[in-house]
């Protein structure tokens, strides 16, 4: 008889499902008695499922879903947001943005709880300026593997080791982070085409130069004179002044769109070469050749693609991949290859998108490093696809960079050490902290974390 209690669990790609038993803990002491009766396939923090692969799942063993661990208290005078793990960022945009506060990072949806952004340590369009967002968290309590509750401040090396450890080092039932100061929920945005890689890569260089947050997005399907034409996004925070008079009186309002549903039935192969070429041709035709200062609100800026509900299931039944990689600077010549062999490859990708990071963050796990970062979603169909992938990570891993946990479903684990070269220093405090592997997942067992 199959356990009621049993949930098919799978990341925002759809890919790699398995089961456990999900558990909906309501404060830290149900977490810490959770933990304490974790069986022998132990027991693993999920956020709001959005990591694309399979870092949030335990198969056969027990999931807490944190999420109603939600609450989040602003100090207007100091921005100082103290979050329950299981809150998530649009709730602390909620609370923080009509105060006058602004989460410090942003990924690229709303929809991730604090306590998955600091286990993937999430940077967002501003990391050039501002770092990851462990950057930004002061302290926060971490539930071991003993079932104890400690308060880290930020040096701990435990903390540290839990901003990028992917759940793997305990489970973060509240933080606290430095929220930064906003006067409106408005951006300006300056909006330029770019006709190939070179001046792609050209004029986002420009733009970190003038912009705390900075973006592109790239046309991996175009060969030739056009390869790698994308178009740069670069904002700024509006000032009251800057709205239209009707505006300026509430310009602190924040109003997030609760988004359409995408279509529950999709045909299969909708997302084809032939219609993301298609999809790319028009998205680069309808970009503005240079257009300064457009007022967008936060919401189209950060999260457009919060505006449609469930849009993972587009990619159909199989699902899709999303693959993210940084090389660094001096190694940008790797993007080029990337994009060549994607395009000759005729890979199907729409969401594609090119950013340039700043300095790492101290967690040994953590991903962003100073470098590029090329980020493509692709239909996990086609018998090549894995052949692809596999050869862009050599290329990757040979060039000093490397691909990112949260995104991944299939990266060969003796790749791991290569790409992240601090793992043994982490593998050696996560040993001494959980030394009977309570804490696991999908990916930690693939990988050998
Ligand atoms: C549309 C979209 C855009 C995105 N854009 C970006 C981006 O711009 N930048 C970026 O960095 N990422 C981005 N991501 C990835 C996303 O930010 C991360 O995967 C994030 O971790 C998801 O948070 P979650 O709450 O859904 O966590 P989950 O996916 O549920 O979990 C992710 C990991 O965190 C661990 N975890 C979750 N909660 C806790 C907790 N309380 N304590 C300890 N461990 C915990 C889990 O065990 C798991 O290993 C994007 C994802 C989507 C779907």
């Amino acid at each position: 008889m199959s356990d009621p209690a049993r949930t098919v669990l799978t990341g925002w790609g759809r890919t790699a499902p398995t089961s456990a038993t999900v558990l909906r803990p309501r404060d830290g002491d149900q977490v810490a008695d959770m933990v304490r009766r974790a069986g022998p396939r132990g027991v693993l923090a999920r956020g709001l499922g959005r990591s694309y692969g399979d870092a949030a799942q335990d198969a056969g063993g027990t999931v807490l879903d944190l999420t109603a661990l939600d609450t989040v208290g602003v100090d207007a005078e100091t921005g100082l947001a103290a979050c329950g793990g299981g809150a998530s960022l649009g709730q602390v945009m909620q609370a923080a943005i009509p105060l006058g506060w602004f989460p410090p990072v942003l990924p690229g949806t709303r929809h991730v709880t604090v306590g998955g952004a600091l286990a993937t340590d999430v940077h967002g369009k501003n990391h050039h300026r501002s770092g990851s967002f462990a950057s930004h968290v002061r302290s926060m309590t971490l539930v071991g593997a003993d079932g104890e509750a400690r308060r880290l401040e930020s040096a701990d090396p435990l903390s540290q080791a839990t901003a990028g450890g992917m759940g793997l080092t305990g489970i973060v039932t509240d933080l606290v982070m430095s929220l930064r100061p906003v006067e409106s929920s408005f951006m300006q945005v300056d909006t330029t085409r770019a006709p190939d890689l070179d001046a792609l890569m050209a004029q986002l260089e420009a733009a970190d130069a003038a912009h705390p947050y900075t973006v592109a997005w790239v046309d991996c399907l175009t060969g030739g004179r056009r390869l790698g034409r994308g178009i740069v996004y670069a904002g700024d925070h509006a000032a009251p002044a800057d709205l239209p008079e009707p505006e300026r009186a509430a310009a602190l309002r924040f109003e997030p769109p609760t988004g359409l549903p995408a279509p529950t039935w999709t045909p299969a192969g909708l997302l084809n070469p032939h219609t993301a070429a298609a999809f790319n041709e028009a998205w680069f035709r309808k970009a503005p050749r240079d257009r300064r200062q457009q007022l967008q609100t936060i919401s189209t800026f950060f999260h457009p693609l919060d505006g449609v509900r469930g849009w993972n299931r587009l990619y159909g039944h199989a699902g899709f991949v999303q693959y993210q990689l940084v090389v660094p600077f001096a190694e940008g010549g790797v993007v080029r290859k990337v994009i060549e062999r994607l395009s000759s490859a005729r890979a199907a990708t729409v969401l594609a998108v090119l950013k340039r990071l700043g300095a790492s963050s101290p967690g040994p796990l953590s991903f962003p490093m100073p470098g590029w970062t090329l980020t493509v979603d692709m239909p996990a169909r086609g018998r090549d696809l894995a052949r692809l992938l596999d050869g862009l990570d050599q290329l990757v891993a040979d060039a000093g960079g490397r691909v990112y946990l949260a995104k991944d479903a299939r990266l060969r684990p003796e790749l791991v050490a290569e790409m992240y070269p601090r793992v043994g220093e982490w593998l050696e405090l996560r040993s001494r902290v959980d030394p009977h592997g309570c804490f696991v997942s999908d990916l930690a067992r693939r990988l050998g974390l």
